[in-house]
């Protein structure tokens, strides 16, 4: 084989990323470029699609300089992408109608109680798409568009307009867009739109109707690692294949090699994201969990997970940073909270895009509680971290219940891993050894894994098995009263979140 690297497009909420793996699984080079923020209204966030397609030519011709590669040295590419958010363009001439709609995004609230009152309430679909009605979901974003955006809904009953989430934008895009670019989406992505049955891996058309979404703005559904095309816009990879997209969690459970059956990961970003491997079985979850794929390899069986989603997490830090400035970057959170002993009381429940798993409460609103004279600076920045870990626990909780089995380790990965005054507080929290691998870009990895076992650049399961290496563990140091009575508090602090909105 020519080529010596595969190259792995990570294209995140905050940034999109490229990075060149060698045969190792070690990073060559990176490139790397953040897009806007839109924030139109209270609860409403966009990205520009156009921003992000040329933001990625451009990281992928960083990483490749920085790396001193050319095209012919990158044997595969694999993509992973922030899912759920929502992209509808037309087809002719390429152009979005409307920026994309984030998964952050709350707008959709009045579309789903409107399905939801249908019959069924939020878990009308549940046992088909394993999702309750939420406005995370891609669906719902199809159909505000749809009817929101000027001649859209006419434009796409007549066959012009394409919806996708980013990993199909982008492919589109990649494979010659409106010069017969590929209209495809990966099982992962789809089974966060609520309109595929995770059983059959098809799209659902009574869903689709009820969203009034038309069947020919869908793309088609393919595995998670096959060759879907070819590089074909000027300049960008040309030639090489495309041979691996996953959503980011599914990523990075693929890149933290949680291929047996009960194995954890769990991601610290813009959000958390736990996901469970629960192996070819399906796992309907009783304890507000997603039941969605984790991967499918070519024409082999679907594996599947069980996921718990939390919208604010590092983004809550961004958020202390951008709109308190309290801090002027991410990692001086660590050295502030540092200065204080604990959180003198004060919690903060950043129910911003309502709270994901496990109350699916769209209506909630963040809330600051247990203020005294006595709270600074310290104090509010060890209670933003500490958020981040309270909600693990709630959604570990959750896992342990569903699947009567209680985890014993958690394989964590993200950009908040570096802050190790967290890592031992959620090792605390849970009260389970918190364990960072020695690559935490494990998004990437785990795409550039599934495009490199497409083309056979690694062979199998066991060879990616065999890279992953531990960097470093963090043991639980708090005595047992502390912890229950610290996540005592914490519950009660979320009961202030709710009802909170007319
Ligand atoms: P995404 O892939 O969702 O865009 P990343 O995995 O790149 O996110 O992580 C970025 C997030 O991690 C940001 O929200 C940032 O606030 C947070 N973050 C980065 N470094 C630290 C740190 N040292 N302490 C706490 N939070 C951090």
């Amino acid at each position: 084989m020519a080529g010596k690297y595969v190259a792995a497009i990570d294209q995140g909420t905050t940034s999109t990323r490229c990075i060149l793996f060698d045969h190792d699984g070690k990073i060559v080079a990176t490139g790397q470029k953040e897009h806007e923020q839109i924030f139109p209204r209270a609860g409403w966030v966009e990205h520009d699609a156009t921003e992000i397609w040329a933001n990625t030519r451009e990281v992928v011709g960083q990483a490749l300089a920085r790396g001193n590669a050319s095209t012919s040295d990158v044997v595969a590419v694999g993509i992973t992408n922030q899912r759920e958010t929502t992209v509808v363009w037309d087809k002719t001439t390429g152009q979005p109608v409307y920026n994309a709609i984030v998964w952050q995004d709350t707008r959709t609230g009045k579309i789903c109680d409107e399905l939801a009152a249908l019959g069924g309430g939020a878990e009308r679909y549940k046992d088909r798409v394993g999702l309750p009605l939420a406005t995370y979901f891609a669906g719902p974003k199809v159909r505000w568009i749809l009817d929101n955006v000027d001649g859209a809904r006419e434009k796409a009953e007549s066959g012009d307009l394409l919806m996708g989430t980013i990993d199909s934008w982008l492919i589109w895009n990649m494979t010659g867009g409106t010069d017969g670019g590929k209209h495809l989406t990966d099982v992962s992505n789809a089974s966060r739109t609520m309109l595929m049955d995770y059983r059959t891996l098809e799209w659902l058309p009574d869903i689709a109707e009820e969203m009034q979404i038309p069947l020919s703005m869908l793309p088609e559904i393919r595995s998670n690692s096959e060759v879907y095309g070819e590089g074909r816009a000027a300049g960008f990879l040309a030639g090489v294949p495309i041979s691996g997209s996953l959503g980011d969690q599914q990523a990075a459970t693929f890149g933290q090699v949680c291929f047996e059956k009960g194995m954890a990961k769990n991601t610290y970003g813009t959000g958390n994201f736990m996901l469970l491997n629960t192996g070819e079985e399906a796992v309907p979850s009783e304890n507000g969990l997603l039941t969605t794929l984790c991967y499918k390899l070519g024409d082999a069986k679907p594996v599947y997970a069980l996921e718990g989603s939390i919208a604010v997490t590092g983004s809550l830090v961004q958020w202390l940073r951008d709109n308190l400035g309290m801090i002027k970057d991410a990692p001086e959170i660590e050295t502030l909270a540092a200065g204080v002993e604990d959180n003198g009381g004060a919690y903060i429940v950043p129910a911003f895009s309502g709270l994901f798993a496990p109350h699916w409460r769209s209506d909630a609103r963040g809330a600051l509680v247990g203020l005294t004279r006595f709270v600074n600076k310290g104090h509010i920045a060890r209670a933003v971290l500490e958020a981040t870990a309270f909600q693990t626990r709630e959604v570990l909780d959750a896992m342990n219940a569903d699947s009567g089995v209680d985890l014993t380790e958690l394989r964590v990965d993200g950009g908040m891993v570096g802050n190790e005054l967290l890592m031992q507080f959620q090792a605390d929290v849970l009260d389970v050894p918190v364990i960072r691998p020695e690559i935490v870009e494990t998004t990437a990895l785990g795409a550039a894994y599934a495009a490199g076992l497409a083309v056979g650049f690694w062979s199998d399961l066991d060879e990616l098995t065999a890279k992953w290496a531990e960097d470093k563990r963090w043991e639980p140091q708090m005595d047992s009263d502390e912890r229950e009575r610290n996540y005592r508090n914490w519950q009660k602090a979320v009961t202030k979140t709710l009802d909170w909105v007319d």
